[in-house]
């Protein structure tokens, strides 16, 4: 850690590694196990749309083009969809990606960077990577957005503020007001970045309008979208950001490696958005286990009465308080069969992340959270 290796910069040898976890694949073959369910990467349980695997079928006879530079056919019905100029548009492999442009475009050494506690990776990693500074405002006890911390971390100067709404892994999201509250406490020259990676699993009435609350500012600002979690597309690697304007989105674009987005990615991703039946079953089909797996976890607790914290959630996961270390805890249902994200994160190693299954992926779950939280040390 944090040696020099041959040229490379000291910086990005000393950046932590991205989780990414386990396959199923991985850990059949590793524990010997025939049935491995995966809820640790936040994917959709309910499937693809029939659309995105019929306009796949012969996509391989074109395989010998490069991909369209520019998204146009996608950008444009993607423009109409969520009302604003073609020009806002930014294509990325994942929002990772453009996480990666924003980071590479807007900071410098020793600038300052804001985020959430507990964060996303990358939320971290990225701007880590060009040696800015990253601060982590933390959620409040009750595991939602502490509006007062965020006015206190903006009074000074901040190159850019990024978190994700709903936030990944807690799922807490912002009301009208709070957002509003947050986004005036920021400085002019504050580059706005809202992951809003899971936006598509709030609520209508609790969903907020990014777009119109940030087009009234006169300031950067960035809303990064994906098609990997709602729309059931995340083995593709496709998302895109709001730009605030056609100038901004203009840099970040220099940065961007011209043919970032395959094929592949934008046909499906114009299948996916085109299928409204498919994301609202999908929708309501992760609002529906979300409640019943904590219902299922409730009860669980209120039978083994371990203490256990279920974390607000408006996505497609429930962040678990487990009052042990979540590591070990996720460890022992990996031999179960059952893949979760044990959190490691400085404060809350005592977290674990499942993402909301079907039923049956659900059930498992429960069954082997059951028997894991009995296994812990006493
Ligand atoms: C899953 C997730 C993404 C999506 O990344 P892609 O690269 O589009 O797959 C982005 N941000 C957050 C906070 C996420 O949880």
């Amino acid at each position: 850690m944090g040696s020099k290796i041959f040229g490379f910069r000291e910086v990005v040898g000393s950046l932590p590694v991205y989780n990414a976890g386990l396959s199923e694949e991985a850990v059949r073959r590793r524990y010997g196990l025939d049935e491995v369910v995966k809820l640790a990467s936040n994917e959709c349980a309910f499937g693809v749309s029939p659309a995105v695997v019929r306009c796949l079928r012969d996509v391989g006879a074109n395989a010998f083009r490069y991909p369209d530079p520019y998204c146009t056919e996608l950008r444009a019905a993607l423009a109409l969809e969520v009302g604003v100029r073609q020009e806002q548009l930014l294509f990325g492999n994942g929002s990772e990606e453009i996480i990666h442009f924003l980071c590479v475009a807007a900071l410098s050494p020793g600038e300052r960077v804001l985020t959430l506690a507990p964060s996303f990776g990358l939320h971290e990693i990225y701007p880590r990577m060009m040696g800015a500074t990253v601060e982590k405002v933390s959620v409040t006890a009750a595991l939602e957005f502490d509006i007062d911390a965020w006015e206190r971390a903006l009074a000074r100067p901040t190159r850019m503020a990024m978190f994700s709404v709903p936030s990944n892994p807690v799922g807490c999201t912002l009301s009208r007001a709070d957002c509003e509250r947050l986004v005036a406490a920021a400085p002019a020259d504050t580059i706005l970045v809202i992951d809003e990676a899971y936006r598509e699993f709030v609520a209508a009435p609790q969903r907020l309008d990014l777009i119109g609350l940030l087009s009234a500012q006169s300031r950067p600002w960035v809303l990064l979208r994906t098609f990997s979690k709602a729309y059931a597309l995340g083995g593709l690697r496709i998302g895109y950001a709001i730009v605030s304007d056609g100038d901004a989105a203009m840099v970040l674009d220099r940065v961007r490696p011209p043919f970032n987005v395959n094929r592949v990615a934008q046909l499906a991703a114009l299948a996916a958005l085109q299928d409204r039946d498919h994301l609202e079953y999908v929708v309501a089909s992760t609002q529906r286990e979300r409640a019943w797996l904590r219902e299922n976890l409730l009860a669980l607790d209120g039978r083994l009465g371990c203490g256990l914290r279920i974390a607000p959630s408006h996505g497609n996961f429930l962040l678990l308080g487990v009052r042990q270390p979540g590591a070990a805890l996720a460890q022992r249902l990996l031999h179960a069969g059952v893949i979760v994200k044990g959190w490691t994160e400085a404060g809350y190693e005592d977290f674990v992340r499942v993402s909301v299954g079907s039923r049956a992926q659900n059930t498992r779950f429960l069954e082997a959270f059951d028997a894991a939280l009995d296994g812990a040390p006493a």
